[in-house]
């Protein structure tokens, strides 16, 4: 007998959504065309394709901060725009947009000052927040105490305040080194896994967005479409050992494939292929 499996509800749906962009000659330039997606509670997806593919673009008309031409988004059955009255999402861009005056705690708390919640209670949550990304010890420093890392973590926890069950993050560890976006890449998924979130996710790094995700949703430039969703089935949760499994071998290759449009290429098993592709795609730009 087999058990009814029942599907997670829809947090996101996109349908038809089109951006364009007017341009000072006078014309007019589509950024995203044709996007049709849906997302569903406790997914971790992310969004991968070459710059200036739309990646941003679409994050932001998800969460509200830009209008589409055409189509429409809906989260959490609402309108975007209600979403975001109602505090549906967080946001974390490449730079963590910190106040170099305020101190850790005091960054983290600034939206929940914004609210008429009594001190105790802000106090509380922001001491929940900071244990949340492991900074209950760095507190009272000032970001230009902290290493890139944790600066981010801080915009994280700031960004996670009023709970919200959306987290958009657009290249949050673009600027960091090799060594440190892999920690930072562990501690999204410890928080992710400890809250339940639903994380949209862009990155040009193929690596990061098969290790993170559930889905990795493939664009194309010029308008920006999305050409390809690769499912990851690697098991989780996810730690060292993933990195070195044959399996995320195989899915990198085969997102690196998709990036090319070489759909069915990885079927025909050829690995110098593969290799050949990787260093096409780094002389195009579309990775590294
Ligand atoms: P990505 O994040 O994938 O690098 P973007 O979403 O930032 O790409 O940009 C997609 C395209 O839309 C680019 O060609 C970019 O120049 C253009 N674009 C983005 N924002 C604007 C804007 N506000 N006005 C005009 N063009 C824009
Ligand atoms: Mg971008």
């Amino acid at each position: 007998m087999t058990v009814e499996q029942v599907p997670d509800p829809l947090v996101v749906r996109l349908e038809g959504l089109e951006k364009t962009f007017a341009l000072p000659s006078g014309e007019t330039m589509t950024a995203v065309a044709g996007i049709d997606l849906e997302l569903r509670r406790g997914e971790f997806v992310s969004l991968i394709g070459p710059s200036g593919c739309g990646k941003s673009t679409l994050l932001r008309l998800i969460g509200d901060l830009t209008q589409p031409s055409a189509g429409s988004v809906t989260v959490n059955g609402k309108r975007a725009h209600q979403a975001r009255i109602d505090r549906d999402y967080g946001m974390v861009f490449q730079a963590p947009v910190l106040f170099e005056w305020r101190t850790v705690e005091e960054n983290v708390r600034l939206p929940l000052e914004l609210t008429s919640q009594d001190r105790a209670a802000r106090d509380a949550r922001v001491r929940e927040m900071l244990a949340l990304v492991e900074l209950t010890d760095f507190a009272r420093h000032h970001p230009y105490q902290l290493s890139g890392g944790m600066q981010q973590r801080v915009a994280i926890a700031r960004a996670l305040t009023f709970s919200p069950s959306i987290l958009l993050m657009d290249e949050p560890f673009g600027a960091l080194d090799e060594m440190t976006r892999e920690r930072m890449n562990s501690e999204v998924l410890r928080i992710w896994e400890q809250t339940g979130i639903t994380v949209v996710f862009v990155t040009h790094s193929i690596p990061e967005a098969v290790f993170l995700s559930s889905r990795v949703v493939v664009m194309s430039a010029r308008p920006g479409r999305i050409t390809r969703v690769v499912e990851i089935d690697l098991p989780r949760p996810r730690g060292v050992e993933t990195r070195e499994s044959r399996r995320y071998f195989e899915m990198v290759t085969e997102v690196r494939e998709a990036l090319r449009g070489g759909e069915g290429r990885a079927e025909e098993g050829l690995a110098e292929e593969g290799l050949a592709s990787l260093e096409r795609a780094e002389a195009e730009g579309l990775i590294g």
